[in-house]
């Protein structure tokens, strides 16, 4: 059973070491009930009332999730917009809320469709220049500050301990979308954060099969409580199938992010200063501004995904994108096979990526073969 000295490592293989006590079963049933019986004195036979907010196997994956981030408690939720959503409309209109400007584009438009009309009051800073965030962060009256780290789609690196003390010191509370790094190589609530948040769709499922998001909280107080009281009231919890996925591909997390980070700092390393390439935007290369704190706050790599910017320009690119044989067009990250896109077509008009920007999520073939393909793409224009 589970011991606080087995590494996380070992406790995400064997999704916690427990067996299903009815039936010795090494994977966990999936629980698909909606509801559960009331005894005849009114209580419940393990608390769990409606699938709304109570499902074993949603509990599963929640205990797995907060033991890999070292949190007081999970909870899973539809998406990771809806996770994003819980922390935001867990504030209240007028609050002062401080986001990093390079992050993830579906919270950016959600925060300028939703957020604003909800009453919120964002500032949008650079992260990664503390002096600002310092200026930006108000004693008192900012209540949560916003970090994505790797920061899509450029990868910018935040110091998480800086930005934890400058917030904590005003007051305010932290979360990270720890989507880009998982807690294999960054753990925010070590640094200091207060929440961490997840696309479980991405590297904790890994296998581009199951929709999902998380929130990890340090600490069970009202704030935390209020976010689960959203997620139930607004009903924005997963299908007992995808917590079931998610909780099977967890159990490969380690595996899976390590060697994407490896693979990715391989291509990062071969194609920067090929010549078809203006620029490798990669956290493992000593080129990125944000590579020696980097270095310090990620452990066992720098993740699996990076960009390159084309030196032919936006034609160029969608040249490349057009030829590639072996990476997969298409959107999203952390999955086992490797994808490439482009990324201002995917953000729109609104975006502030630069239009020779295609952004790679590398998965687990064979390193050869990736830089092979790319290679040729590259001849290509
Ligand atoms: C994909 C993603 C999200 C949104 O998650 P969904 O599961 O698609 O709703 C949030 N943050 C980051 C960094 C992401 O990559």
């Amino acid at each position: 059973m589970k011991s606080p000295s087995l590494s996380p490592e070992t406790l995400v293989a064997q999704g916690l070491g427990g067996i299903d006590k009815v039936t010795g079963a090494i994977m966990p049933a999936i629980t698909l009930s909606t509801n559960y019986e009331q005894k005849p004195d009114g209580s419940y036979h393990q608390e769990r009332v409606y699938a709304r907010a109570d499902n074993p196997t949603y509990e599963h994956a929640e205990r797995l999730l907060a033991t890999l981030e070292g949190g007081a408690s999970c909870i899973l939720l539809s998406s990771g917009m809806a996770a994003a959503n819980a922390v935001f409309q867990s504030l209240i209109p007028g609050d002062h809320v401080v986001v990093a400007r390079v992050l993830y584009w579906g919270v950016r438009k959600w925060l300028a469709e939703f957020g604003l009309t909800w009453g919120l009051d964002i500032e949008f800073v650079d992260a990664t220049d503390l002096p600002a965030m310092k200026a930006a962060i108000r004693p008192g009256a900012t209540r949560l500050v916003w970090l994505e780290t790797p920061a899509n789609p450029t990868w910018e690196i935040t110091d998480l301990a800086a930005v934890c003390g400058l917030a904590h010191a005003a007051g305010a509370r932290v979360a990270v979308d720890n989507t880009v790094a998982s807690p294999v190589l960054t753990r925010p609530l070590a640094f200091g954060a207060d929440l961490v948040v997840h696309s479980a769709t991405k590297y904790l499922n890994g296998h581009s099969d199951a929709l999902a998001g998380a929130v990890v909280s340090a600490r069970d107080d009202p704030f935390w409580q209020r976010i689960r009281s959203w997620r139930r009231m607004a009903g924005a919890v997963p299908g007992a199938f995808d917590a079931w996925l998610l909780q099977r591909g967890m159990r490969t997390l380690f595996l899976r992010v390590q060697r994407s980070s490896e693979t990715a700092l391989a291509l990062a390393r071969h194609f920067e200063g090929h010549p078809a390439i203006h620029k490798v935007r990669y956290p493992g290369l000593p080129s990125h501004p944000g590579h020696e704190i980097a270095a310090r706050q990620m452990s066992g790599g720098f993740g699996g995904m990076l960009s390159i910017r084309l030196a032919g320009g936006q034609s160029h690119a969608m040249a490349v994108l057009a030829a590639v044989k072996l990476f997969k067009r298409a959107t999203s990250l952390g999955g086992v096979e490797s994808l490439i896109e482009h990324r201002l077509s995917m953000e729109g008009p609104s975006s502030s990526v630069p239009d020779d920007l295609l952004r790679i999520s590398v998965g687990i073939e064979a390193p050869a073969d990736l830089v092979a393909d790319l290679e040729a793409a590259l001849g290509t224009d």
